[in-house]
């Protein structure tokens, strides 16, 4: 497997990683999170490169978290 299919925070496969838009629309980018049970990886995107608009808090992330996880299992 080449290494650029890994997820540089995690480690596990990036493929399935979840790219969630906060806003509700893609060009204002968003976070991704990673589908395995207990995988605690996040990180932000925004398009070429550029920030996430908004930023969820923790309590949001773990919310959507669960629910991507749950999801996935
Ligand atoms: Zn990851
Ligand atoms: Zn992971």
């Amino acid at each position: 497997m080449e290494d650029s299919e890994l997820c540089l925070q995690c480690g596990h496969p990036f493929d399935p990683h979840a790219i969630i838009s906060t806003t509700g629309d893609p060009v204002d980018g968003g976070i991704m999170l990673c589908p395995r049970v207990d995988c605690q990886c996040y990180s932000t995107w925004g398009l070429d490169g550029g920030e996430a608009r908004r930023i969820p808090d923790r309590v949001e992330v773990e919310i959507i978290r669960e629910q991507i996880q749950r999801e996935g299992s």
